[in-house]
């Protein structure tokens, strides 16, 4: 079993500053009210040279009368199953409230190591204040903290380690691609994610980092693992404010920023829109993997025809993106479902493909040699040589003579022609001229 530490505790006392403050990455979303943090986020964090992966639960709202309590403490004793160190946190501000009592049985009724941590003991009078906490009955530790100032954190991560059973792994999750599901409310984002969970029992839960909440969760489908992102959960489970749908925007980058392949997924009857042309040429931008998932597919009168004329249409708007691979599914009628995720496998593998540089020499030499790059004010351009690079996407090095007069039509001839020979599905390429 790998380590893991899940934060728990009522909403507001911290919880998601401190999980920031451990993976040093702002991943949770914050937000002084309560309940926008509640999906469970994981991160990964080291001290002393151990590694552990970390689970935010969100707050989990005793006796309201939230549709979604039942829900939320499911998630939050399934992150207590999962944890090696539970840490429940208070707030030395505000003292115990019935709600940390409530939360202290729940906590009770796992049989897990429990460290108490009395967050905001940002003075010396505030970390007097924490003893009553002991009334709790959560062991004889309390670990005063203040996540803002991150005094009292050293001394807390000293006893969490001491409850592993390893050193962990640097990053478990670092070589299992990330996908992200984006598109515009109401595409069908949820449903489709809802559609793998219900259909495939593999998904693998016990495992680091591996959370089943909608913003995260990793997969085992055809022998594959991936985690899939899915940014449609903030959007619903928030009560609706201008503020979430600037997080959940910003969410949406930053999960592309974070992913190796973007579905984007359209709305087949309302076609590809202003907003969608943005996530794909922000993807483009940062080099990601990109395809398009056109659904609700059922919804639109078709004959044999209709989807070239879709696709069309739209490789028309993508212009130098017509490269994005387009898929017509159905959630409702499961119609491709499972295509749509191995397509965007095979983008994945696509994007980190080495050719090797004598086939790479050998075939492209010859397509240059067939058209070779127009001279301009009579400099002469001779590309000799050819090679990827080490680079994380697709990028290639042509070394040649006045590379600063390559044109950018000649730079599209040899993408078409590098794409027409290997592939590289759903990539953007990069080329790089150089002098030689
Ligand atoms: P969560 O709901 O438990 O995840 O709580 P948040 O991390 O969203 O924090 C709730 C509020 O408490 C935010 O306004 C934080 O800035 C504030 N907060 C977090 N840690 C500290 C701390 O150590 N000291 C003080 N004074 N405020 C803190
Ligand atoms: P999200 O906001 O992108 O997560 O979208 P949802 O998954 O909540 O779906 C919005 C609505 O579209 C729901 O009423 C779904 O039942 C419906 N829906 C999702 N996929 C399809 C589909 O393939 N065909 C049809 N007809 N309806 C769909």
């Amino acid at each position: 079993m790998a380590n893991i530490v899940a934060i728990v505790g009522r909403p507001n006392v911290g919880k998601s500053t401190f999980f920031n403050r451990l993976i040093e990455k702002k991943k949770a979303i914050m937000d002084n009210e309560p309940g926008v943090t509640r999906d469970r986020h994981y991160g990964y964090a080291e001290w002393i040279g151990k590694y552990f992966t970390v689970i935010d639960t969100g707050g989990y709202v005793v006796g309201s009368d939230d549709i979604f309590e039942s829900a939320i403490r499911e998630q939050v004793v399934e992150a207590l199953e999962e944890a090696s160190v539970i840490l429940f946190m208070v707030d030395c501000g505000e003292g115990v409230t019935p709600w940390d009592r409530d939360f202290a049985n729940v906590v009770r009724s796992v049989n897990k190591p429990v460290l108490l941590v009395a967050n905001k003991a940002d003075n010396t009078e505030r970390i007097f204040a924490a003893n009553e906490f002991y009334e709790l009955g959560l062991g004889e530790h309390m670990f005063p903290i203040s996540s803002n100032s991150g005094s009292g954190t050293g001394e807390l991560l000293d006893e969490v380690v001491k409850h592993f059973e390893e050193d962990g792994d640097e990053d478990p999750g670092k070589d299992i691609p990330r996908i992200a599901i984006l598109g515009r409310p109401n595409v069908g984002k949820s449903s489709f994610l809802n559609m793998l969970v219900g259909k495939d029992r593999t998904i693998v839960t016990n495992v680091a980092g591996t959370t089943r909440d909608a913003i995260d969760t990793r997969y085992t489908l055809f022998n594959k693992d991936f985690i899939l992102t899915d940014t449609a959960g903030i959007r619903k489970k928030a009560k609706v404010k201008e503020d979430i749908e600037f997080f959940s925007v910003l969410r949406s980058i930053q999960a592309l920023q974070d992913s190796d392949v973007s579905i984007v997924m359209i709305d087949a009857t309302l076609g590809l829109e202003a907003q969608d042309m943005s996530i794909i040429n922000l993807a483009h931008k940062y080099k990601k993997g990109i395809m398009i998932m056109v659904n609700k597919w059922d919804l639109v009168e078709k004959d044999e025809k209709t989807a070239d004329k879709f696709t069309k249409a739209m490789i028309e708007k993508l212009g130098d993106m017509a490269y994005v691979p387009i898929i017509f599914t159905s959630v409702v009628t499961k119609k491709r479902i499972f295509q749509a995720i191995e397509l965007a496998m095979e983008i994945h593998e696509n994007r980190i493909k080495k050719v090797p540089t004598s086939k790479l020499n050998d075939i492209m030499l010859k397509e240059i040699e067939k058209f070779p790059p127009p001279s301009v004010k009579s400099k002469i351009i001779n590309i000799k040589y050819i090679t990827q690079l080490p680079t994380k996407t697709p990028s290639f090095a042509f070394f040649c003579s006045n590379p600063q007069y390559i044109k950018e039509s000649y730079q599209r001839y040899l993408i078409n022609k590098l794409r027409g020979h290997f592939g590289f599905t759903g990539s953007p390429i990069t080329l790089f001229f150089r002098q030689k």
